[in-house]
């Protein structure tokens, strides 16, 4: 074998429920992961050592990913190796799509990328539980990333059930200039919500406006309890989530922590055309990228094995 290839969705919470936060510091959730057609790429290939080098797009500022040693690709790697008493080895490169520090888990992506990929490479045969225990122990996102489609995550976020999901959803994301540290946020809502419950509510109302397969119906329902700690900390979210909604998005809200601002679409038409629109911030300055995708779409999965 020469290389495997493995493509990752990022992640939208169409619900994002937050209770306060455990002895262990952790906020409970209950949120509704959408994966989207938004994908890294993690490509493996063998080698006597362990290489890691990410590529991006022109957009996007590669700054504020680790390299070699501190990437969340190099934990997963690390993990799994010691799962198996196998030596890390292999010559790894990430391709981003993904916004970085977006609200979108591109980080947690690339670790399901990698989980999968270096599977395949190392000839491991782990079993589909033990991948998915590998992938909370990453991260709470990691997991899901690896199920995709439409799933509740409760727990952490970690524990994933999926959904029956037969819509095709329509979104134009607008990543920002900067990213938002999501523990900031999280600290934000403590402040803002000292009396959170300790279990966040179910999210039924969403799943029923999902099994609706109606836009507009989910658009009314689409809900996150981080939106207003991101709003305060960052008001050019808020007033561009009004400019979108000014502009025909059914709905517009900020994507898990943020600061990538998500707008639910009525078709693939409306979306580019609300894409065309948002090109701009309201000032003339171009955004870094304003993208359009559809969801539900597939876990980590393997898309070349040469
Ligand atoms: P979170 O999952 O924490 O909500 P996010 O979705 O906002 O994060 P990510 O793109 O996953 O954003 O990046 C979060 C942080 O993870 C980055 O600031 C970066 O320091 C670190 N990181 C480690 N590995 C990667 C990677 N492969 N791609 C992107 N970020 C990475």
């Amino acid at each position: 074998m020469t290389a495997v290839t493995v493509r990752a969705p990022a992640k939208i919470n169409l619900h994002l429920g937050v209770g306060a936060p455990g002895a262990d510091g952790f906020h409970p959730l209950t949120t509704v992961y959408q994966a989207i057609g938004l994908c890294d790429d993690v490509t493996a290939g063998p080698s006597l050592d362990w290489d890691l080098a990410v590529t991006v797009p022109a957009w996007m500022d590669a700054a504020g990913i680790p390299l070699l040693g501190e990437n969340i690709v190099d934990r997963a790697a690390a993990l799994l190796a010691a799962h198996h008493d196998l030596a890390m080895t292999g010559e790894v490169v990430i391709t981003k799509a993904i916004p970085v520090a977006g609200g979108l888990a591109g980080g947690s992506a690339d670790a399901a990328a990698a989980l999968v990929a270096l599977d395949r490479l190392w000839a491991a045969a782990t079993s589909d539980d033990d991948l998915l225990a590998l992938a909370a122990l990453l991260g709470s996102d990691v997991p899901f990333a690896l199920v995709g489609g439409t799933a509740l995550g409760t727990g952490r976020g970690e524990v994933v059930t999926p959904i029956d999901d037969r819509g095709t959803w329509w979104w134009v994301l607008v990543p920002s200039d900067e990213g938002l540290s999501t523990p900031k946020v999280y600290r934000h809502f403590d402040k803002l919500f000292p009396d959170a419950p300790a279990t966040p509510p179910p999210a039924d109302a969403l799943l029923d406006a999902v099994a609706s397969e109606d836009p507009l119906r989910l658009a009314e329902l689409l809900h996150n309890d981080l939106q207003l700690p991101a709003i305060d900390l960052r008001p050019d979210l808020g007033r561009l989530i009004d400019r979108g909604q000014n502009e025909g998005a059914l709905r517009g809200i900020v994507s898990g922590s943020g600061p990538t601002c998500v707008f639910l679409c009525e078709s693939a038409d409306h979306a580019r055309d609300l894409a065309g629109a948002l090109g701009h911030h309201a000032d003339g300055r171009e955004h870094p990228a304003v993208l359009v995708a559809n969801g539900p779409v597939a876990g980590a999965h393997l898309v070349e094995y040469v």
